[in-house]
């Protein structure tokens, strides 16, 4: 099993290789580079592409790609029409900067057939096509994020003639799934040559997930802990695919576990949602506390009112969390406490709003 530290050494082995011994057939082969938009070191590897994956292979004429930063989406477009010479799609790449009430006549007179990026951006460039632009979109391919169930249907609204599929990757690996026509969102099959495992399912199955995968010249990376929570579906797929995975959310930012209980952010978002009365907005911090020789889970909820959160709000907000709070499908977080695996939850009432940032953290896991 290998983590991103243990990934930037094999990423070095496979730059040494290509600039020691460069393959005949440099076509194969591109740079993968990571975002480094989730804080840490930026990786780069080089990555072999099998050829003609995905809508690329049929390929539409005029492609419209959204894919974060410029410099990533740009490198996508070159690559793309690199290995895909017999297509010749054109590629109109936007970053969000672009994104201004003038872009629309850009957008209508490209009038792309395929868009391909992430689907939060692209559900907001809807906004600057007219109906005629989003009607001539016949294929969209989703990738870098999962899709929810209001963001899909905005989607299918936006672009009602387009042929969906999502792409699950990873930026230093490249591809690891594909979706089909049979599976619901968020599911994916392998890419051949490709394994998925899921690291100690709990009884939902759920766990992090593990990639296997040939990067390039042979290197491979075993048991690649990509820190998504996803579960292994079971039977075989109606076309036929005999392995099905779910991607479920981001360890870290929708998901933390701790001592055996899983955390959800969307949990705590719909108890927040439903007390909106009591706090406006809350972070949580969850990590292992050692209580002279027993280790237990301990979480501490900071949060934040205009005016402030008096006492008995406080007490309230516990109670609600307690009660509330599923942590494993059968147990709340109170249940825990009762057992002495989690300390009671403390409450701490901030000042000030907190930052608004776009990758947004509200509940992390300290080590
Ligand atoms: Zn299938």
């Amino acid at each position: 099993m290998i983590d991103r530290d243990g990934f930037a050494a094999l990423a070095e082995q496979t730059l040494e290789h290509f600039f020691l011994t460069p393959p005949a057939d440099t076509e194969q082969y591109g740079i993968g580079v990571t975002s480094g938009t989730s804080r840490s070191k930026v990786l780069v590897a080089m990555r072999e592409y099998p050829v003609a994956q995905g809508i690329f292979s049929s390929g539409p004429g005029r492609m419209l790609s959204t894919r974060g930063s410029l410099s990533t989406a740009l490198n996508n477009a070159v690559f793309t029409k690199f290995r895909s010479r017999h297509f010749n799609a054109r590629i109109l790449t936007l970053d969000r900067a672009d994104y201004a009430a003038d872009i629309m006549p850009l957008l209508s007179d490209f009038a792309p057939d395929g868009i391909t990026g992430y689907p939060h951006i692209m559900s907001q460039l809807a906004d600057y096509m007219d109906a005629g632009t989003r009607d001539g979109v016949r294929s969209a391919e989703y990738v870098g994020e999962g899709l929810t169930a209001s963001l899909n249907e905005n989607l299918r609204r936006s672009f009602p003639r387009a042929k969906v599929s999502m792409a699950y990757m990873a930026s230093e690996i490249g591809g690891i799934g594909r979706s089909c026509e049979f599976l619901p969102e968020n599911q994916y099959h392998p890419l051949s040559g490709v394994t998925v495992e899921v690291l100690e399912p709990d009884d939902t199955g759920e766990g992090e997930v593990l990639v296997s995968k040939t990067i390039a010249f042979g290197i491979m990376v075993r048991q690649y802990r990509l820190a998504d929570i996803g579960r292994i579906k079971p039977g075989t797929c109606r076309c036929g695919k005999p392995v099905t995975f779910e991607i479920v959310g981001r360890l870290g930012r929708d998901y933390v576990r701790l001592a055996g209980a899983t955390f959800r952010r969307d949990l705590f978002d719909r108890i927040a949602t439903a007390n909106a009365e009591l706090f406006e907005d809350y972070r949580i911090e969850a990590f292992l506390e050692n209580d002279r020789g027993i280790s237990r889970g301990k979480l501490i909820m900071k949060v934040y009112k205009k005016g402030g959160v008096g006492d008995a709000s406080i007490r309230k907000i516990n109670e609600r969390f307690l009660t509330g709070l599923y942590v494993t499908p059968t147990q709340t977080l109170g249940t825990l406490v009762k057992k002495g695996l989690f300390s009671p939850l403390e409450i701490v009432v901030v000042e000030q709003p907190f930052p608004d940032e776009t990758k947004e953290a509200k509940i992390v896991q300290r080590i």
